[in-house]
């Protein structure tokens, strides 16, 4: 006997026949005498809408009321389907994140989790019951009701996978696995038969936007074996596990990207020890993140730094910059919020030299201007106009052999 935990996202739930074949698929994995626990996402639209009409109370809500709001989107999807189950004579038992219970920091709408107590769920499987989860919620240690950050299911799903030890969690979904890089891009991508940890790790971080970043984070450190499949389609989607399983060995596995960046530059600055700290914490100070950061050498005793943000946060880090130059002194503060960052992702350059070479010849052949560069042991950015988005991604997906099969 294993146990499953299957996590079902809003396309998989998003209507009435959807909730009744996922209904159909469950049963019959009980059927087979495995236990199975079921997360489930609020129907598809259904999260948008709530905040949506929580706007339309207040600019800014309150995140204790917004957290009970957009929370009832999975719970219906709960109810219904476990009427679904019942109603297909397989017994079922929903449960919303607090009645679990799946005990959360007090962060409103980006609660981490703390604790999960099994001990109702556990029962209810050795009992026959198909377990319904609501993913994206728990409760906080005083009883309010909290959400995990969008997409948030998928951490649900792979917490309670690694609460009971299951032996897979299979986040459905509506592709039907990771690919090397976004198909809409480019359509020779290729789904992915296994990647690394590590490697989906970047690849979320990077924009890939297949699963929750902290969903892939958890499954790393408890060991979850987590694998991303289609609702839709027949496979065996995409296995997330560690390097010594891997059989394909190429050296990269993936080309994400993110639109969502801005540039920033400060030039003129006075070189000398504590400038980068100057620069970069009051922008820390106003929550904001930033990304890439570079600082030439000096020129006569001055350098300039340049670093990027969330393009959300670019007019507000601007203001503060411009208000540190003229504290510093500096030349003046330059921005760009037209860029992309683009990265190749892979385990297999740790042990290749000469991939950055190869990626920067790419981009050249092409006329691409690459504007900034920063590296980590599995991954290569490089920040370039996002007019360039499309032919940069499809020019490196072809140099790295991408769309064959298990190169070496
Ligand atoms: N319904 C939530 C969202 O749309 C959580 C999830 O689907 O994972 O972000
Ligand atoms: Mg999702």
């Amino acid at each position: 006997m294993a146990v499953y935990v299957y996590k079902f996202g809003g396309t998989s739930v998003g209507t009435i026949e959807r909730i009744k074949a996922v209904a159909q698929k469950v049963k019959k994995v009980r059927d087979t005498g495995d236990q199975i626990v079921v997360v489930v996402s609020a129907m598809s639209g259904e999260t948008n809408r709530l905040i949506d009409m929580a706007k339309q109370m207040q600019a800014q809500p309150n995140g204790r009321e917004l957290d009970a709001l957009i929370s009832t989107g999975e719970q219906v999807t709960t109810a219904l389907l476990s009427m679904a189950l019942e109603d297909l004579g397989c017994p079922a038992c929903s449960y919303t994140g607090g009645q679990v219970k799946i005990l959360t920091d007090s962060i409103h709408t980006k609660a981490r989790i703390r604790k999960i107590d099994d001990s109702r769920i556990r029962a209810d499987l050795e009992a026959g019951k198909v377990v319904v989860v609501a993913g994206f919620q728990g409760i906080d240690e005083d009883g309010n009701i909290t959400t995990l950050g969008r997409g948030g299911s998928d951490t649900t799903g792979v917490a309670l996978a690694a609460a009971l030890k299951a032996d897979e969690c299979h986040i459905y979904t509506d592709v039907d696995g990771v690919y090397t890089t976004d198909p809409r891009i480019e359509p020779k991508a290729r789904r992915l038969e296994q990647i690394t940890f590590e490697e989906m790790l970047e690849m979320a971080s990077l924009g890939s936007k297949v699963l929750q970043i902290r969903s892939v984070e958890f499954a790393g450190k408890y060991n979850v074996k987590l694998r991303v499949l289609s609702s839709f389609t027949e496979g065996n989607g995409t296995l997330i596990t560690y390097e010594d399983t891997q059989v394909e060995s190429a050296l990269i596995s993936g080309i994400a990207f993110n639109r969502d960046e801005a540039k920033l530059t400060i030039t003129g600055v006075p070189d000398m020890p504590g400038v980068a700290s100057k620069i970069l914490a009051p922008i820390a100070d106003e929550n904001i993140e930033i990304d890439m950061i570079i600082q030439n050498i000096s020129a006569n005793g001055t350098t300039d730094f340049t670093f990027t943000v969330h393009r959300n946060d670019y007019v507000k880090a601007k203001k503060i910059l411009e208000d540190i130059c003229t504290e510093l002194g500096a030349k003046q503060v330059l921005g760009d919020n037209s860029i992309v960052k683009i990265s190749i992702v892979g385990v297999g350059m740790r042990s290749h030299a000469g991939i950055a070479s190869t990626m920067f010849k790419t981009l050249a052949a092409e006329n691409i201007n690459i504007q900034m560069i920063s590296t980590s042991e599995i991954k290569i950015s490089v920040v370039v106009d996002e007019k360039y988005l499309e032919l940069a991604v499809r020019a490196l997906h072809a140099a790295f052999d991408l769309d064959k099969a298990n190169v070496s």
